[in-house]
């Protein structure tokens, strides 16, 4: 790392303008082609309405400072299936230098990158001299256990998680992943064995623009690893909390398989994940060694029988949705109309869609919990009076009713907050909103 202008910052004198000169040339604002295949036959999925950036947080007592909200409207491409977004938001805002997210708090994550690097080496026959780069790498919790078998890795990341990263021994470039990156990083470490994208594919705006600069890092025989939440988990438990403005596509194989091979990459191999609720995880390259695997065309059949390859989801979805927004707040209304107090269980980005889209305000939720040492403690909820509190207070005050906001991890997450002393009953936002009474939770 030196000290001349470029993506490569020692964090002593980091130049946060500098920053966004690694993002690439893009398109923002309304979408009005599809991002893949440039299909204008985009049919509307459904609108939740303007909604924040999930992860600009107000500080508890702080004005209101005029944060932005953006239009929030899913779409399908009748061409090529992609489920996307309708609007691509800056990334400087969504994707601050002080963005809080850090996938290491995440036990599942943790578990499911160290399963990643198992796999993969196995599968692709890593050597210790192979470089594996990962583009939106935060804290390097991913990278980490690739470091620590002895390969060499080198991690993409914008925001400042990037320095935890390089504290867990992790190189690091603080950089939106594009072509200045890509420049940069074959410059200065040469052509990657390994390109993984977890959870960030779907983030970049310009995706043809990633898949082309992937493709100059990885040549004619490395592998492309893309673990993406997943298409068929979020219409099947009716996510729509999952839709915000980082989420710029929601894929299916199907749609990630046209846009791969539209690139001349072929996916040998996918398999489903348990991350954010249900994710995929998918390898592509151009090289021959790596014969295609049944699995692919077996999770093609099962997206076809639900009806992704064409928009037979849609209309069932966008109801289910509907009437969930109603039961849940039917439920809520009927509690708070009693006087019960109700508290909400985690921050994670995924909330603030759900109280934003179904009108949760702090009359109804008075706190939201976070575990100790979380960044988002002493905030508000995004677009809200909520503040975002340590944990220690649902034992303290025993609520009577706490809303388990990462619901993707309820039988876990209800376990533990027994055990650790919380008396009350939980109320489930999704797929189905219902309470769950503390004595059936064992
Ligand atoms: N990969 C991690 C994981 O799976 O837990 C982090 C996922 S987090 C949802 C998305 C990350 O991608 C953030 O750390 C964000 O700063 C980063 N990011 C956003 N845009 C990016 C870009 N253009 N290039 C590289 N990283 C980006």
């Amino acid at each position: 790392m030196g000290n001349e202008p470029g993506p490569f910052f020692p964090f002593g004198c980091l130049r946060i303008a500098q920053r966004a000169d690694t993002l690439p040339p893009m398109s923002l604002g309304p979408l009005t082609s599809c991002q893949t295949c440039g299909n204008r036959d985009l049919k509307s999925v459904i609108f939740l309405g303007y909604l924040p950036p999930v992860n600009i947080l107000r500080k508890i007592g702080s004005p209101h400072g005029g944060e932005p909200w953006f239009p929030a409207e899913m779409l399908h491409c009748s061409k090529c299936h992609l489920i996307q977004l309708g609007f691509a938001a800056d990334p400087n805002i969504l994707f601050p230098p002080e963005y809080p997210y850090t996938s290491g708090t995440t036990r599942v994550l943790r578990e499911n990158f160290a399963d990643l690097y198992r796999e993969s080496k196995e599968m692709i026959g890593l050597k210790p001299e192979d470089l594996v780069v990962d583009i939106g790498s935060n804290d390097g919790t991913l990278l980490k256990n690739f470091a620590d078998g002895g390969h060499r890795v080198l991690g993409v990341e914008p925001s400042l998680t990037a320095k935890l990263a390089e504290e867990k021994g992790v190189k690091t470039m603080m950089a939106f992943f594009g072509t200045k990156a890509t420049d940069e990083i074959l410059k200065r470490e040469g052509q990657a064995t390994l390109v993984t994208a977890a959870n960030v594919f779907a983030h970049i705006p310009d995706v043809n623009g990633v898949v082309e600069n992937i493709i100059r890092l990885i040549g004619d025989d490395g592998v492309f690893i893309n673990e993406s939440h997943y298409a068929a988990d979020l219409i099947h438990t009716v996510q729509y909390d999952t839709i915000y403005h980082e989420h710029l596509r929601y894929y299916s194989v199907l749609s990630l398989k046209y846009l791969l091979e539209s690139h001349g990459l072929t996916v040998f191999h996918v398999r489903r994940i348990p991350s954010h609720g249900g994710s995929v995880r998918m390898y592509a390259s151009k090289s021959s060694a790596f014969p295609v695997r049944d699995s692919v065309q077996k999770m093609i059949a099962e997206e076809r029988a639900l009806g992704l390859g064409d928009g037979g989801w849609i209309a069932p979805f966008r109801g289910k949705i509907l009437l969930s927004k109603l039961h849940l707040y039917g439920i809520l209304s009927k509690l708070r109309g009693d006087g019960a107090r109700i508290f909400g269980i985690g921050a994670p980005s995924r909330a603030s869609t759900l109280v934003n889209y179904v009108g949760i305000d702090d009359g109804i939720m008075e706190a939201v919990m976070e575990v100790k040492g979380s960044k988002k403690i002493g905030m508000y909820m995004p677009g809200r009076n909520i503040p975002i509190l340590d944990e220690a207070k649902l034992y303290d005050e025993q609520p009577p009713y706490a809303l388990l906001l990462s619901w993707h991890i309820g039988p876990e997450l209800m376990k533990n907050l027994k055990k650790r002393g919380y008396r009350g009953d939980f109320l489930i936002p999704l797929p189905t909103p219902s309470i769950i009474p503390n004595g059936s939770v064992s």
